[in-house]
């Protein structure tokens, strides 16, 4: 199997799975209890803490470890919701993950006004939109990096400004960016920057929400008090682990792993528009991740491509994994403009650290014969 889904999610990279393993089968002991195994295990998170702080450049005690990037959107976005009393307006974007959209709108049926802002065709916020959207109600703003749909990158580092320049607190969920392009929470301005380990190597279940000095965030989990009294719950040590790993290991290598993704993705996209000419590569004109390629296809039935590959050997993805199996066409590339027949037929192809040449050679080939076979059958239909 060629797996080219790596938005979905990124196959463990091995240095992670040892890192894991070797945390699993040696350390017994809870990172809250004083005697030697709680102190060594304390000491493995204390470790992790700091790669992934290195990652976005904060200092360690900002970091909150949560199961992954849906429990980070929820604790920025209902944490800050609750802290205003659900009064006042939450800022968002049409394009998000669902996990930022649904907390959105469960602030929104507690009380509070919620603004979706729109993009163009090519997936892109407009910051115009959001200066004229911000008022002294203003109580979050929550737009992403990067698309996982599309790979499209929003404008971040102008939206953090807005949002600094009129008080606002600045959330963005760079659960797609992180580990493909370097990130600087600074940088950004962000208040609040979700994070997911699986996204870059890492292991499934883990994530870290961001958090600035100055926030005051509600905890969504009660109990013990772990992560300063932010995320209580006892701490997933094998995993936190393994994010420190794929953290420490990424850093060094985000520069040279994104030029050889965009080359690698340029033959792909040149070999794709080739054999089959009018398919039509959302975001083309915008900023994208380099490792993201989706595409919709005049005439074919997105899901029906998705398992014909599959058939063949090579994963890719329709849509979002999350949505798909749903149905219900994807609301990223409605929002950009596309008609519903054309949203249905979007297909995504995702690279990472494990893609080769040859792959995406075969992978042409493989893509060319089943659309063009799909398209044959659909004549005679
Ligand atoms: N945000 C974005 C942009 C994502 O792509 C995903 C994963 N599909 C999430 C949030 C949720 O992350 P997790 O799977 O770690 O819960």
């Amino acid at each position: 199997m060629i797996y080219l889904d790596h938005n979905a999610t990124s196959p463990t990279r091995p240095e992670v799975a040892e890192a894991m393993l070797a945390t699993l089968t040696r350390q017994e002991g809870n990172p809250s209890s004083v005697h030697g195994p709680g102190r060594a295990a304390r000491q493995t998170l204390d470790e992790a803490r700091r790669a992934v702080a290195r990652l976005v450049n904060v200092h360690d005690s900002r970091v909150i470890f949560t199961s992954g990037g849906t429990e980070a959107n929820h604790l920025a976005i209902l944490g800050m919701a609750e802290q205003a009393e659900f009064q006042g307006t939450l800022i968002t974007s049409a394009v998000e993950h669902p996990s930022v959209l649904m907390p959105c709108d469960k602030a929104g049926q507690r009380g509070m006004t919620v603004i979706h802002l729109p993009v163009d065709a090519s997936g892109r916020i407009h910051p115009d939109r959001l200066k004229t959207a911000l008022t002294l109600d203003t109580r979050l703003v929550s737009i992403m990096a990067a698309n996982n749909e599309t790979g499209v990158l929003q404008p971040v580092a102008e939206i953090g400004a807005l949002c600094r320049a009129a008080g606002v607190p600045f959330h963005c969920d760079a659960t797609q960016y992180a580990g493909k392009l370097p990130l600087q929470a600074d940088g950004i301005q962000a208040d609040l920057l979700t994070l997911s380990a699986h996204k870059l190597g890492g292991p499934k279940g883990c994530g870290a929400l961001i958090v600035g000095p100055a926030v005051q965030l509600t905890p969504q989990l009660l109990g013990g008090g772990q992560e300063r009294n932010r995320r209580s719950g006892t701490e997933n040590l094998p995993g936190i682990a393994g994010f420190g790993a794929v953290a420490q290991l990424v850093a060094p290598r985000i520069e040279a792993e994104s030029l050889a993704l965009t080359a690698l993705r340029q033959k792909l996209e040149e070999g794709l528009l080739k054999s089959v000419p009018d398919a039509v590569i959302l975001g083309a004109q915008a900023p994208r991740l380099p490792n993201t390629t989706a595409l919709a296809l005049p005439g074919v039935d997105g899901e029906t491509l998705v398992m014909t590959l599959d058939l063949a050997g090579f994963a890719i993805s329709s849509g979002a994994a999350c949505s798909s199996g749903k149905n219900t066409p994807s609301h990223v590339p409605l929002a950009m403009g596309l008609d519903h027949a054309l949203t249905r037929s979007v297909t995504r192809i995702s690279l990472g650290w494990d893609s080769t040449e040859h792959a995406v050679d075969r992978f042409i080939h493989a893509f060319h014969r089943s659309v063009d076979r799909l398209r044959k059958g659909s004549h005679f239909a």
